[in-house]
């Protein structure tokens, strides 16, 4: 293992499984990513992320693992944390797989660590995004589900069992909300993800009869004036908003960076969330907090991964 050198890098999600080799200092050098296998056992899933892995160490012409720092991963949660059992919420081929023993076995002699996905995104954020330099950051990943993590009082918060930050099962709106894919009703994640965004504006008569449509293609949409694509993003905004300003209240917290696939409609989903958050973080410091997009963009998860052993003073508590 080389102490000063790079760091292999996984993402995975429920949309893509992306991976990349980040230098020590945090920069991505070279990255890929290939679609999740929808309806992949576990098998199919394992050998997707087999490739990504393997097609950055070509690119980056690493032939000996022993040039690598480590190998960080970030996976959808829940997980069974440090021992990294992933069951992730959106990828339903993985419940309880052995993603961190798997790793070590495929890519041996190297420190592998694996985290929440979002967990990893907070520390990529914290340590060379828009989080730097604040001491209480919330990390959120808005994309096929929605995640986050906690850095509070500049220490990266893990909980319990590995899964602090779940702000995606915060519940917004017990009423009227939709049932949850975690049991629960009216959670954040079952309307602002880009699943249930996208199966919201289906069932309000958003493109009928064309299957396969994403939030992307309704951003799309509601960029170009939609109705039911500007709806959509207002109510996903305002529920967004709505569950900051309750973790701003919780936590004290400075910056708010999100990321992750759906971030990238922007003011579409910025403004409503902006919003609904002047509307209910009334306490004065609460209305300090800042909410921006990720700085790292849709590098943050693999920056973040790689900050696990990178940065693993910071942000590694696992073993
Ligand atoms: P994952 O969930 O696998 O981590 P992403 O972070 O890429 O993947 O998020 C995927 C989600 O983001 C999908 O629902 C997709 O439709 C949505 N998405 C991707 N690009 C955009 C975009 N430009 N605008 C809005 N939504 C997008
Ligand atoms: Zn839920």
């Amino acid at each position: 293992m080389a102490e000063s050198g790079a760091v292999l890098a996984a993402d995975i999600g429920g949309t893509k499984i992306a991976a990349g080799v980040v230098e020590p200092g945090g920069r991505l050098v070279t990255w890929t990513q290939v679609p999740t296998p929808r309806d992949g056992d576990a098998e199919q899933l394992w050998r997707a992320l087999e490739s990504v892995l393997d097609q950055v160490l070509n690119v980056a012409k690493i032939s000996d693992l022993a040039d690598l720092a480590g190998l960080g991963c970030g996976c959808g949660g829940p997980i069974e944390w440090p021992a990294g059992l992933v069951s992730p919420l959106n990828i339903p081929g993985w419940r309880a797989f052995p993603l961190r023993d798997r790793l070590a076995d495929r890519y041996p002699g190297i420190p592998v660590r694996v985290h929440n996905d979002a967990i990893c995104m907070a520390a990529g954020e914290h340590w060379r995004g828009a989080g730097r330099g604040w001491r209480n950051v919330l990390g959120m990943v808005v994309s096929t589900g929605v995640g986050g993590g906690l850095i509070l009082d500049n220490r990266l918060i893990v909980g319990a069992s590995g899964n602090a930050g779940h702000i995606g099962h915060v519940v917004v709106d017990p009423e009227d909300g939709p049932v949850c894919v975690c049991g629960g009703r009216g959670c954040l994640e079952a309307i602002a993800s880009g699943l249930t965004l996208a199966a919201w504006a289906q069932a309000e008569g958003w493109r009928p009869g064309q299957p396969g449509m994403t939030a992307k293609d309704l951003a799309g949409d509601a960029a170009q004036g939609h109705p039911v694509g500007r709806a959509a993003m207002r109510r996903a905004g305002r529920a967004l908003g709505i569950a900051i300003a309750s973790a701003t209240n919780l936590c004290d917290l400075q910056v708010v960076s999100v990321g992750g696939g759906l971030s990238q409609a922007g003011a579409l989903l910025f403004d409503p969330l902006q919003e609904a958050l002047a509307a209910h973080a009334r306490l004065d410091f609460a209305r300090e907090v800042r909410v921006v997009p990720a700085a790292l963009g849709q590098s943050a998860g693999l920056v973040g991964a790689a900050a696990l052993v990178l940065a693993g003073e910071r942000y590694w508590t696992g073993d």
